[in-house]
This record gives structure tokens, C-alpha cells and sequence, in this order.
């Protein structure tokens, strides 16, 4: 007997965590923090037993996909956590940033000592391409979900009832063009397929046409002495804007102006992504051999310290400033614009989705003025947007993602807002598959 229950990232994209059970074994892919609306949810016990769950695997290093774990292990979690090594390094650093945040709150749902514990049952390391044994009728493979660093798929085969069955969960999958790490790969055959479907309902700009926009308005910033302010997500949109940066600094364009990663956690993420050199996509690997460092250039400077952010204002010319958080709520960008929103030759340019009711997307819409830390904030600076950056594939590309895996059973959607599920489906519907099923939280499906 085998089935399937969700606990999160059903009808909404935060929250991940799936459980299965196969015979007498019993295992969770993801164990992900609610964010935004439904934040609410973390602090509801878990639906199951945690004592009784035997492994844990992780697709990749996000909150949405982690954030839970120390959670999982104080409330009695003893299994194996599986993961790539890249995940690995990454959540330690994500896990203890979030811990550090959670801290300054009333009633922290769980604060930096529990994550040491959580972090001591990973250690059962498999990679792309790799299978792993669970039991002898269990074998677990992964795939590049081409997401994030480090981030994968998941494969489970089975032995049930007779037959072999085989189960694919997305975990999130990448854009085909990356601009940093090695673009996704494609499952052949599974019974079943859990998939994300964050942008089930749209197509995202063109890459390379994103990649022209960020570029120019940069230029156009600096070239009349202005300030580029970036609010950036700490893992991999970061290092990508370092590479971009990077490329217009090797064509002399960036005209050796000061160029600031004012954010610990992205910094640290930095140096943990320097390690894993194979990950990366033809370009990036190809500079690696040639023992250029991809994310670094002359006028980078990094400011891992309170006074070393403080100076930056001192610098009265030009300048680029990359810091989080990547949707302005809180962290240091808060400061920076303050300070540069309320001048009209400096730029703010937004290059990640903002959430609804975000201070980013507030400032995104504002027309006048903006609330930052309490304060209301004159809007003069110019106020863009680079829209095709997305670690998340658009509705095509999920469809081409499925269309590659053969002997489908039926196709179960995860991860997205019902409005986005519904135009995946019914795409599904008509293109590839009829079996399509929304899934519903605390939903049991039978495999
Ligand atoms: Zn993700």
C-alpha cells in the first residue's frame, strides 16, 4: 500500500511538504515555512507524527522548501535528511539567517539553538544523476531542477502491490536559460508527477531581453551621476547581478564607480556558491577554468559590517548598492532608500516578483510617496522593473518539463494560487494529459 497526503503547498505556493507512505516506511519531500497571507499556518502543530517520519528529502535550499526543519526535529524528527551537498551548505546559512530573524519577534516559532540539531540529521548526500537505496523495495533518484543552486527533483521508485511504481515530485523547476547555474533536466518516465505550478497561468520575458533592460538602466543611471539602488534576494538572484555586473565591468562600462553587496547573508551565500564550481552553466563554468572568479570584479566592494554599510552614503558620487531584502521588508536596503528614493537622477530597480502588500511593491506602485520604517518617503527617484529574471518556470516551460515524461498516470498540481493552478490544468488538459488533479491540503491520494 502506498499513498500520498499533502501538508503544505497545496492551493498556495508556500509551505512545502509532502508526505509518502510506502508500506511501513514513511517520508517527507521538503518541510517549508508558510510566508506572506499564510504565515499564520507555521505555528498550527504539524498534521502527523513527527517521531514516526523515517527520511526527509530535500529539493532545495529556499525557506518555502526548508524553513520548517528545526520545527520537524524540536517537535521529536530523528530520520535522515537527504539532500545535495550544495543544498546542504545553503540551508545552513539560510536557516540560521531565518532563526535570527525569528528571534526579534514576540513569540519566536523557533530561535538559533534549535537549528544545530536540525542541521546534525543531514549528512545523507546524493547528487544529480545519482540513486540512493531507502529500503530494498524503495530507491530514490535525483535530476537539476535547474532552480537554484543545489536544487533537484525527485525521483522515488517502488516496489507496491505487486509492481514497480514510480513517483516524481518537481520540488521547483528552473527557466531552461539560467544565468549562473546548469538550466533543468528532463524526467523520462514516472507513474505519477507532483508538479509546481507557480506560473501555471504566464510566460515570462525574455532573458536575454531582461538582461539588455537591467544593463541599460544601469548605464543610464550612472553615466548622469546617480545611485543604482538594487533590493536583491540573498541566494542566487545576488550572484547573478554580481555576473552581470561583472560583464559590464570587463567591457569597461561600469567606469571603476563603486559597486556595494551590502548584505551578510548574500556575501556568505557568495563564498558557498564559489565551492561547487560543476554546478554552474557552460558560460559561468568556462570562466571558472580560465581561474576567473565570476562574481567578482575591481569595483566590487563588500560591506559585511554595520560601519562598513554606514560609509556608504560618504561616497558621494556614482555608485550601485545590492542589498536585501529582495521585497524591502526590512534588512538594510531599508536605509539606502530612504536615503535615495528621494532623488530623481538616482534608480531603484526591482529585479524579483514583489508580493502584494510588500513595501517592494508598494514602492513599485507608489506614485508619490512610499512608508518605510515608519516613515513616509518622498518617491522622486526613477522606479524600474526587470521581469524575466524568474528562478520559476513559466507555463510553458512546466508544460514542456512534463511533456518529456512518458507512461503518466496522472499529473497532481502543487505549489501555486488557485487562479494559476486552474489555467495549468485545464492547459494540461488539453495538450498533454487528461488525468490532471489539484491537490488539496490534507488531501490522501492512493498510488
Ligand atoms: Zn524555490
Amino acid at each position: 500500500m502506498a499513498f500520498y497526503k499533502s501538508y503544505g503547498a497545496a492551493g498556495e505556493v508556500t509551505g512545502s511538504c509532502h508526505f509518502l507512505q510506502i508500506g511501513k516506511t514513511k517520508i517527507l519531500i521538503d518541510c517549508g515555512m508558510f510566508q506572506g497571507d499564510e504565515e499564520e499556518f507555521n505555528k498550527e502543530p504539524f498534521d502527523f507524527n513527527p517521531k514516526e517520519i523515517d527520511y526527509l528529502i530535500v529539493t532545495h535550499a529556499h525557506l518555502d522548501h526548508i524553513g520548517r526543519i528545526p520545527l520537524l526535529v524540536k517537535e521529536g524528527f530523528t530520520g535522515k535528511i537527504i539532500s545535495t551537498r550544495a543544498t546542504f551548505s545553503i540551508t545552513q546559512l539560510m536557516l540560521k539567517n531565518s532563526a535570527g530573524i525569528l528571534e526579534t519577534k514576540k513569540e519566536p516559532l523557533y530561535t538559533t539553538k534549535d537549528v544545530d540539531p536540525a542541521l546534525h540529521l543531514f549528512g545523507t548526500f546524493l547528487e544529480p544523476n545519482k540513486s540512493l537505496e531507502l529500503t530494498k523495495n524503495i530507491k530514490i533518484s535525483f535530476k537539476n531542477a535547474g532552480h537554484i543552486l543545489g536544487a533537484v527533483s525527485v525521483r522515488i521508485k517502488f516496489f507496491d502491490e505487486g509492481i514497480t511504481k514510480t513517483v516524481v515530485f518537481s520540488g521547483d523547476i528552473g527557466q531552461s536559460k539560467r544565468i549562473i547555474t546548469s538550466p533543468v533536466k528532463y524526467w523520462k518516465k514516472a507513474n505519477y508527477v507532483f508538479i509546481e505550478s507557480t506560473y501555471g497561468h504566464s510566460i515570462h520575458q525574455n532573458l536575454n531581453v531582461s538582461i539588455k533592460e537591467f544593463k541599460k538602466e544601469i548605464l543610464e543611471t550612472i553615466k548622469k551621476g546617480g545611485t543604482v539602488v538594487i533590493p536583491s534576494f540573498a541566494l542566487e538572484r545576488t550572484q547573478e547581478i554580481l555576473f552581470l555586473l561583472k560583464q559590464l565591468s570587463q567591457k569597461g562600462k561600469l567606469q571603476d564607480i563603486p559597486v556595494y553587496l551590502d548584505s551578510p547573508l548574500a556575501i556568505n551565500v557568495t563564498k558557498t556558491f564559489k565551492n561547487y564550481p560543476k554546478l554552474f552553466n557552460n558560460k559561468v563554468t568556462k570562466m571558472i577554468k580560465a581561474n576567473e572568479d565570476p562574481f567578482d570584479f575591481v569595483e566590487l566592494i563588500q560591506t559585511y559590517t554595520k560601519e562598513s554599510s554606514q560609509k556608504i552614503e560618504s561616497h558621494k558620487g556614482a555608485k550601485i548598492i545590492i542589498a536585501g531584502s529582495g521585497m524591502c521588508q526590512g534588512g538594510r536596503v531599508s536605509y539606502h532608500l530612504i536615503k535615495y528614493l528621494q532623488d530623481k537622477k538616482n534608480l531603484v530597480l526591482f529585479v524579483g516578483f514583489q508580493v502584494h502588500s510588500t513595501t517592494g511593491s508598494q514602492i513599485l506602485n507608489a506614485k508619490h510617496e512610499a512608508h518605510i520604517l515608519g516613515m513616509k518617503i518622498p518617491v522622486q527617484a526613477k522606479i524600474s522593473s526587470v521581469s524575466g529574471f524568474s528562478a520559476h518556470a513559466d507555463q510553458h516551460e512546466l508544460l514542456e518539463w512534463l511533456n518529456h515524461i512518458k507512461d503518466v498516470n496522472c499529473v497532481y498540481l502543487v505549489h501555486g494560487d488557485i487562479p494559476q493552478l486552474k489555467v495549468l490544468k485545464e492547459k494540461v488538459k488539453t495538450k498533454l494529459q487528461d488525468k490532471v488533479h489539484i491537490v488539496k491540503m490534507h488531501e490522501q491520494i492512493h498510488l
